[in-house]
């Protein structure tokens, strides 16, 4: 699926994905499918649960028992592939990079994206942070049912 079309399939998502108890706390989840020659997520994590190793164009595998969810990973991918998500009662909660030029703000309600770019879900958007050191990358946290939690990737304008 992920070679003919761009979009992964379930099983790779989920593969992603720690098993759900480590949702508890926020844990980084890595998209990253490609074997290319890329690191800044393996060199910004600072407790080292990210490791490719000396061949940079390994595909990135994480540790998710010792990921802080700190999101450093996020905003240091060039290729937004890496997110922040948890679970909170019947929540999902994720922190996602966006480098689109319309940007939502605090409170707003947009449509939750899929990997296939069709609306899955409502998405409220519950904090939007800009900062010096993000290169241009707006990080926004947002709130989505938990049913949406391996659906939702991105949030566009209704
Ligand atoms: S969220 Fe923080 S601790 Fe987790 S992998 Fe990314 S940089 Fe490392
Ligand atoms: S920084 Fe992003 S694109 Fe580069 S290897 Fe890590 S996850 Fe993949």
């Amino acid at each position: 699926m992920l070679k003919r079309t761009g979009v992964p399939d379930r099983s790779q998502i989920k593969d992603a994905f720690p098993d759900e108890s480590y949702l508890i706390k926020p844990k980084a989840i890595i998209e990253c499918f490609e074997a290319i020659p890329c690191n800044p997520c393996e060199t910004s994590c600072p407790v080292g649960a990210i490791t490719i190793g000396a061949d940079i164009n390994k595909i990135p595998v994480i540790d998710h028992a010792i990921c802080t969810g700190c999101g450093q990973c996020v905003h240091n991918c060039p290729g937004l592939a890496v997110h922040i998500v948890s679970i909170k009662e019947d929540k999902a909660l994720f922190r996602i990079p966006y480098e689109m030029p319309d940007v939502p703000k605090q409170g707003d309600i947009w449509d939750g994206i899929g990997r296939d770019g069709k609306t899955v879900c409502e998405a409220t958007i519950t904090a939007v942070t800009q900062k010096e050191g993000f290169d241009k990358t707006t990080i926004l946290n947002v709130e989505t049912d938990k049913t949406y939690l391996y659906d939702f990737i991105t949030v566009r304008r209704p």
